[in-house]
């Protein structure tokens, strides 16, 4: 009997008894691989998915089983982790069961929607939701004020100003937080606007001499999403105008959101009162996330996207991705057009190149520099040195030593590395703890590891692996 085709016929009967999602977080990496005295041994990656696979869908796997091959009575499972292992010949190609027609609707960009009395804004992209917006630990205040204003306008959070970095999702916040407004009240009146086409029209109303007309018009809005604030900046007549405006719908118990590339204190040029209103209500930062959270997103937007990496690509991205979730998106979106073009399954080579293309990594480094901060009070160098000795299962002082062996050279320059990406310590430091190793040798160990792990699926792995038992 060919297990794979048995596995594949079997996975086709499967598909439309259980949700997309679930078929694809459960069924990927798995694989049929014997039969015998009536039991079908399922082979799945790892110990998670044998619990999932056997309590959720045992019946179901053994009918469909059943169906193609009546002698199977029961059923095994083994854990084969190889199964994640893109060229293992027993698994079966998810791609067959992708649906390509459910791309996310597109909105024009810059559409708009009037609601009278010359009142318009921005349609609202329906692609952004506060249940697709990804919660880690760093954002989830950002996230719960959000939640909280949007089943409670013009309550404790008002106004709610959020800021953050570029490609932080404030937009996303912004536009969730009206979508979830409009789906829980649709005759509210939630005005989307960047704070560059406020001042546009505060201009063009101050030239006419429209300005009464202008005020009155914003007394209607109920809930207003003021994008990119920072762009009020040094605008002193468009200050004065929306100072009026936010007291007009503040004092009316209308709901205000500001996003802002920075907290209200910092923004240069920006009237007191404007600065002291800003922060009236709540204000909230969105942090590039952790490691953890970014795989979750880079996992949901595959799941929007429809599309299936394996996970060893996405942490690669996840690894290497420093600036923004927005850089994160890009790259992904990236590999798989090369991929779907090329009809190649993604690899960590081909994944590198993309990124060296978009000239967004200049070496592997883990985790932004604030976090890493962070993480250095609660992690010393001895800790890293007695981590790696014991993954790699050299004793301290083979780690710390001079022996060129690989068995020895590898773990050392990894905890070489781990020692500076990790706790950002000086390419010094780690030569004085290396039993005084000049600094340029530390700094040449650094990229050979940041080098190596580019080809080397099972260096990432290791590293992530050490990563994880440092808590990172
Ligand atoms: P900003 O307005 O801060 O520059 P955006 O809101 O445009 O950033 O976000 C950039 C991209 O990243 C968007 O596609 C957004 O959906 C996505 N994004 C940002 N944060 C998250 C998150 N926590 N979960 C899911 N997607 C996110
Ligand atoms: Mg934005």
């Amino acid at each position: 009997m060919d297990f794979k085709d048995f596995w594949l016929n079997l996975l086709k009967r499967l598909y439309p008894t259980i949700s997309h999602q679930n078929f694809v977080s459960w069924f990927k990496n798995t694989a049929a691989l014997s039969l015998k005295d009536g039991v079908l041994t399922i082979g799945v990656p790892t110990p998670f998915a044998q619990k999932w696979v056997s309590e959720k869908y045992e019946t179901k796997v053994l009918q469909a089983a059943r169906e193609i091959n009546p002698e199977v009575k029961e059923l095994a499972y083994e854990v084969h982790s190889s199964l994640e292992d893109p060229t293992d010949t027993r698994r079966v190609n998810l791609d067959l069961f992708i649906k390509k027609e459910s791309k996310p609707r597109k909105v024009a960009r810059g559409k708009e929607i009037s609601y009278g009395n010359g009142l318009r804004s921005r349609t609202l992209n329906p692609r952004y939701s506060l249940n697709n917006f990804v919660v880690g630990k760093d954002n989830r205040l950002p996230h719960a004020a959000c939640m909280a204003v949007s089943n409670m306008p013009g309550g404790i959070y008002n106004p709610l100003f959020v800021y953050g970095g570029v490609g932080l999702g404030k937009t996303h916040l912004l536009q969730a937080t009206g979508n979830e407004m409009l789906k829980l009240n649709p005759n509210m009146k939630v005005v989307y606007m960047s704070a560059e086409k406020f001042v546009t029209e505060i201009v063009e109303a101050i030239g006419k001499r429209y300005t009464k007309e202008f005020k009155a018009k914003y007394r209607h809005v109920d809930c207003l999403l003021l994008d990119d604030v920072q762009f009020f900046e040094r605008k002193d007549s468009s200050q004065q105008e929306f100072f009026h405006t936010f007291d007009e719908l503040y004092n009316a118990n209308k709901q205000i959101l500001i996003s802002s590339d920075r907290p209200p204190s910092e923004l240069e040029g920006l009237d007191d009162r404007l600065v002291s209103r800003f922060s009236m209500g709540m204000v909230v930062e969105l942090i590039f996330p952790d490691f953890e959270t970014r795989m979750a997103i880079l996992q949901t937007k595959c799941q929007e996207h429809r599309i299936i990496i394996d996970n060893e690509i996405l942490e690669f991205i996840a690894y290497n991705t420093q600036t923004s979730i927005r850089e994160l998106e890009g790259i992904l979106l990236q590999v798989v057009a090369q991929s779907q073009i090329e009809k190649t399954t993604p690899t960590l080579r081909s994944v590198a190149d993309v990124m060296k293309k978009l000239n967004r990594t200049k070496e592997i480094v883990g985790l932004d520099e604030r976090i890493a901060e962070a993480r250095s009070v609660i992690r010393t160098a001895e800790d890293v040195i007695t981590l790696v000795a014991a993954y790699f299962n050299v004793t301290k002082s083979e780690l710390l030593g001079n022996d060129r062996r690989r068995e020895y050279m590898m773990p050392r320059q990894v905890c070489m590395y781990l020692l500076r990406h990790e706790l950002s310590q000086s390419y010094q430091k780690i030569g004085e703890d290396f039993g005084g190793r000049n600094h340029t040798t530390v700094l040449h160990a650094c990229n050979k590891v940041s080098e190596a792990a580019k080809a080397d699926p099972k260096l990432v792995r290791d590293i992530n692996a050490i990563k994880r038992e440092m808590g990172l």
